[in-house]
């Protein structure tokens, strides 16, 4: 079965990776990051809620996150599949999901802090549709606009240094304590997460194949 979340530190390519696979494997592609944002340029009740801390950039309480999840891998919605980007993050989600629908494949992205800290700087987002660019290493075909909407690109306002320093140390204290947790459960795989767009995928590839 392919339900599947991906594990690893901000800017190690989650994001780029799960649109790829999932495309492949014809599953929904859920970043509660991405779900969180929306919510936040809508200024909804979760948006507003989750804002202060996304910009400090902290975890947003378990609860909030669990509901979103809940709400679209509930009921019979997960049981073909999904790919999970950004969830779960703490031990407590993790053990929330095993109730929602449990994972049969679990990637951990693994790379070093230093090519992290270069990544997010460079890291640039088109607002409306959601595409990451790297100015460096995937830069847009028209500087400064995205390729499919034209849409002027922005910075997360996360990739800020102090907010940068912050989601590190959430996802060494609360994120990767799941990686023992999937580890001890034999779903878990790590790959190398440094090297081009299509080298990491076939990696990716590679880690989820039963
Ligand atoms: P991301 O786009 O995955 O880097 O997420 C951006 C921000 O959204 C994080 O720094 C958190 O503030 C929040 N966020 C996303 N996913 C979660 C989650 N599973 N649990 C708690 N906060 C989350």
């Amino acid at each position: 079965m392919n339900r599947i979340a991906f594990l690893g530190p901000p800017g190690a390519g989650k994001g780029t990776q799960a649109a790829i696979l999932a495309t492949e494997l014809g599953v929904p592609h859920l970043a509660t990051g991405d779900l969180l944002r929306t919510a936040v340029a809508a200024r909804s009740p979760l948006g507003l809620e989750a804002e202060k801390f996304m910009r400090a950039g902290e975890l947003v309480p378990d609860g909030l996150v669990v509901d979103i999840v809940a709400d679209r891998l509930g009921g019979d919605h997960g049981r073909s599949g999904f790919l999970l980007d950004g969830f779960p993050r703490t031990l407590a989600q993790g053990v929330s999901l095993d109730r929602i629908a449990p994972l049969d494949h679990v990637v951990a992205f693994e790379i070093p802090e230093g090519t992290l800290l270069e990544r997010l700087t460079e890291r640039r987002q088109c607002p409306k549709c959601g595409t990451v660019y790297n100015l460096k290493t995937v830069p847009p075909r028209v500087s400064g606009r995205c390729d499919r909407d034209g849409t002027e690109l922005v910075s997360r306002n996360d990739d800020r240094p102090d907010a940068v320093r912050t989601r590190f140390r959430a996802y060494h204290e609360q994120t990767q304590p799941l990686v023992e947790f999937y580890q001890k459960r034999g779903i878990l795989r790590r790959i190398d997460a440094v090297g081009d767009t299509a080298t990491v995928a076939a990696r990716v590839r590679a880690a989820v194949v039963d």
